[in-house]
């Protein structure tokens, strides 16, 4: 039972200021901090966390950013076979935190726009579940997701940030993750959030997730619908709540979990990643997400 994330690496830079800079202004900030980022990365460390067993396949560059940008990824023990380092700059992520809690943020795609469907694994045999985002360059997803299908994985995809709403794309995803906001972009805008969700059924997957945050998820199935509130926390910070939601979901559901099972504990992780700053390093452990779901 593996789970191949095909998706991007990131170095984050993040500095707190006392606000985000107008144009031309400069604003002095506090010490920058280096972390790991990158939605593909992200999703993989959480996945691992999680127990599942995860190869990551993706790149980033040969420069001082390269170490930073892995750290997350080496220490949850991701497979990183298919990782390649290309002649091109490591992705970074310019975060910039405002007093009040408002980012801006800057993506340097780098080596993630450098990646090449000749890039993919050849094989995909031992693996079972496919996680994909909107990070990579859209024919390398597009072709992911194509050749998991035919092999027969299942194909989970985060359509985060949506790029364009490929038909291609969405008819070989099984089941498909979105927020609010990036529902909308997929059509059905003004309609009930479970009605815009259902009605993206008969275009390819056979579950759609959205996420709500504090609100929790819903998801919509040919013959259901499931309404999970959310875990109850004490929020201080929700950067990587989605990527841990479909990080923990693809592991659990690559676990032999069904997918009411999957999709609380998925709810539950990403509640105790809120709980910490962060994004790899807020992700719960394996104990403490068992933990959780026990109390
Ligand atoms: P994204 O950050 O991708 O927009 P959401 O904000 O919808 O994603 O958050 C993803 C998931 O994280 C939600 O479905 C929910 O389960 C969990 N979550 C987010 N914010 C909170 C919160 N304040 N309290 C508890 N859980 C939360």
């Amino acid at each position: 039972m593996r789970v191949l994330v095909v998706g991007s690496v990131n170095a984050d830079i993040t500095v707190r200021a006392p606000r985000i800079p107008a144009p031309g202004e400069t604003v002095l900030g506090e010490d920058a901090r280096v972390s790991p980022g990158g939605k593909g990365a992200n999703q993989a460390v959480a996945a691992a966390l999680a127990g599942a067993s995860v190869a990551l396949c993706g790149a980033v560059g040969r420069d001082a950013f390269r170490e930073a940008a892995l750290s997350g990824l080496t220490r949850a023990g991701v497979d990183l076979t298919w990782l390649h380092e290309l002649d091109a700059p490591t992705g970074l992520a310019l975060i910039t935190v405002a007093a009040g809690g408002e980012n801006a943020i800057t993506v340097a795609s780098g080596a993630n726009a450098c990646v090449t469907p000749a890039q993919l694994p050849a094989d995909l045999t031992g693996f079972t579940h496919l996680l994909l985002q909107g990070e990579l360059p859209v024919a390398v997803t597009r072709e992911a997701a194509r050749r998991a299908h035919t092999a027969g994985l299942t194909v989970l995809h985060n359509a985060a940030p949506v790029r364009d709403s490929d038909p291609d794309l969405l008819a070989h995803t099984h089941h498909l993750i979105v927020n609010e906001h990036e529902l909308a972009a997929f059509g059905g805008r003004g309609e009930a959030i479970d009605a815009q969700a259902r009605a993206l059924l008969p275009r390819g997957p056979q579950a759609v997730t959205v996420t709500l945050g504090a609100r929790g998820s819903l998801t919509v199935t040919a013959e259901t619908t499931y309404r999970l509130p959310a875990f109850p926390v004490t929020s201080v910070d929700t950067t990587g709540a989605g990527d841990t939601f479909c990080g923990v979901l693809t592991a659990w559901l690559a676990q032999g979990h069904a997918l009411q099972g999957a999709l609380h504990a998925a709810g539950v992780a990403a509640a105790l990643a809120c709980t910490r700053p962060g994004a790899q390093d807020a992700m719960p452990s394996r104990a403490e997400l068992a933990a959780a779901l026990a109390r």
